[in-house]
Order: structure tokens, then C-alpha cells, then sequence
């Protein structure tokens, strides 16, 4: 019989090895940007961790009764789920409003996406919650959390956790670092930015994918500038802590409207004219 010292022992030793098998068997992936990505998760995986974690949040925290919000944001999500390359719009996209004051928005593995009801003092169109959305859908589908649980997995924290993870199951620890990785470490008080790298890539993606969807780009500067003001009274919005520099974020958005522009007239007049109303 193995004792309690014995068996902790057995168990790291197994998670290294687990741990290095999968980062033998991970291999170089290339992001939509064409950026090189070390990922040693599969997709099923992830989708799997995200669809579990959603659950457990659609169980935990308050769902909105406001139809007409949660109306506005599926008739947005569904407009742009059509830009969407096939591996997109293959998955299961659900949408959720989240009675929560303050204005943030996530979308996670396997196409789970909540926004908050506070979106909506932010947000105040249809283009600029498209905006925040199309940023989050391309988090996504730059698998920029199987990126981040590669990273914690060199560090051989984190294989167990993504194999077995159901909440209950796993240590507080690693229900953090998963959450933290799937970029929902604000909803815990944590708070865990995606890199530099991977906000500029989920602002150039989601910024062409709104565009392609119809909407107008320019209304991803104008978010984030009301999502600015928004934080110059009282306690700044969630979504400032995990999404930090916001200054040069709009400088880029701007530099790339004019370039974009001609892109939404495009999708517009190829009959993708989302409807959608706040
Ligand atoms: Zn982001």
C-alpha cells in the first residue's frame, strides 16, 4: 500500500511524465495571423474544458430574464458566425447574458460565449457589441487558451487537470490555472491578461471578422473608448485589468479602419446586412 507521501510522490512523478509525453507529442500550429503556436492540447480537449467550465458558470452565477439583451446578442453572434472560417462555424456556438453590472464579455473553447448585462453601458450599438464579441471569437479561434494550457503544461501543472476537470474533482489550484487560461480569471478575482501577443491578434482578427460580417470596424475605436470613459468614474471595468493598455489598442483600431471599410461595404452589399437592435 502506497502512503499519502508515497502516493503524492507517484502522482507529480506520473504528471511529469504526462506532461512530457504531450509535449512530445504537441507540435508547432500556426495561428490565423500566421503567427507560430506551440499547442499540446488537442481541440477536443478544450472544447470539452470549456463547454464543462460554461456549465459551471450557467449553474453558479445569474443568468439575465432581459430577453430583448440576450436577443441582441444572438442576432450579433449569429451575424458573425457567418464570416467565420469552417472550423468557426463548426462549433457549437451558445450565447448567454450574465446578470453581472460590470461590462465584460468572454467566449471560450468549444464556441461559449457570455457577456454581461454592464456590456450593454458600454456597448452602445450593435457594431460595438459586435465589436467586443468578434475580439473574444477570435481568442478563440486563435486557440489562445490551448496555447496558454501548453504553456502551464511545460511547467507540468496542468495535464491531469485538463484530462479530468470537472470542479469538484479538481484542486482549487488547478481550477484556477484552468480558468485563469481559458481567460476567465477575472470571474475569480484573479486577474490573468492574455499576452500582448495574443490581444493584438484577437484585435486584428476580430476587427476583419466584424468587418466581413458586415459591421462597421470603426465601432471597435468607439468601444473602446466608451470602455475608457467608463473607468474614469469609480471602479474600472473588469475588462480594462484583463484587456490593459487601451490607448495604443484604439490608435491601432483606427489605423486599420480605412482598410477595413471597404471590406464591410463588401459583406453589406454581398447581402450579410446584420439587423440586429439594441
Ligand atoms: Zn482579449
Amino acid at each position: 500500500m502506497l502512503t499519502p507521501a508515497r502516493t503524492r510522490a507517484t502522482r507529480a512523478t506520473l504528471l511529469v511524465l504526462m506532461s512530457s509525453a504531450a509535449l512530445l507529442l504537441g507540435g508547432c500550429a500556426t495561428s490565423p495571423t500566421g503567427r507560430s503556436q506551440f499547442i499540446a492540447v488537442s481541440d477536443a480537449q478544450m472544447d470539452q474544458l470549456g463547454t464543462t467550465a460554461f456549465d459551471q458558470m450557467k449553474q453558479r452565477d445569474k443568468l439575465s430574464r432581459d430577453a430583448r439583451k440576450l436577443g441582441t446578442a444572438r442576432c450579433v453572434v449569429d451575424a458573425l458566425i457567418v464570416a467565420l472560417p469552417p472550423a468557426g462555424q463548426r462549433l457549437a456556438w451558445e450565447v448567454q447574458v450574465f446578470d453581472d453590472a460590470n461590462p465584460n464579455a468572454f467566449a471560450l473553447p468549444g464556441g461559449k460565449i457570455g457577456v454581461n448585462t454592464g456590456m450593454w453601458t458600454v456597448a452602445k450599438s450593435p457594431d460595438e457589441l459586435a465589436a467586443v464579441l468578434a475580439h473574444e471569437l477570435a481568442h478563440v479561434l486563435s486557440r489562445h487558451a490551448a496555447e496558454r494550457v501548453s504553456q502551464q503544461m511545460a511547467a507540468g501543472v496542468a495535464l491531469e487537470a485538463a484530462q479530468s476537470y470537472s470542479g469538484a474533482r479538481t484542486s482549487p489550484e488547478n481550477t484556477r490555472m484552468l480558468m485563469g487560461a481559458l481567460g476567465l480569471g477575472a470571474q475569480l478575482g484573479v486577474m490573468l491578461p492574455f499576452s500582448r501577443v495574443h490581444e493584438t491578434e484577437a484585435d486584428v482578427l476580430g476587427q476583419r471578422i466584424m468587418a466581413e460580417a458586415g459591421f462597421d470596424p470603426a465601432a471597435a475605436v468607439r468601444l473602446w473608448q466608451n470602455m475608457m470613459r467608463a473607468s474614469s468614474g469609480g471602479r474600472p471595468p473588469q475588462m480594462l485589468s484583463t484587456h490593459p493598455d487601451p490607448q495604443n489598442r484604439i490608435v491601432a483600431l483606427q489605423a486599420r479602419v480605412a482598410e477595413l471599410q471597404p471590406v464591410a461595404a463588401q459583406a453589406r452589399a454581398s447581402g450579410r446586412r446584420p439587423a440586429c437592435r439594441m
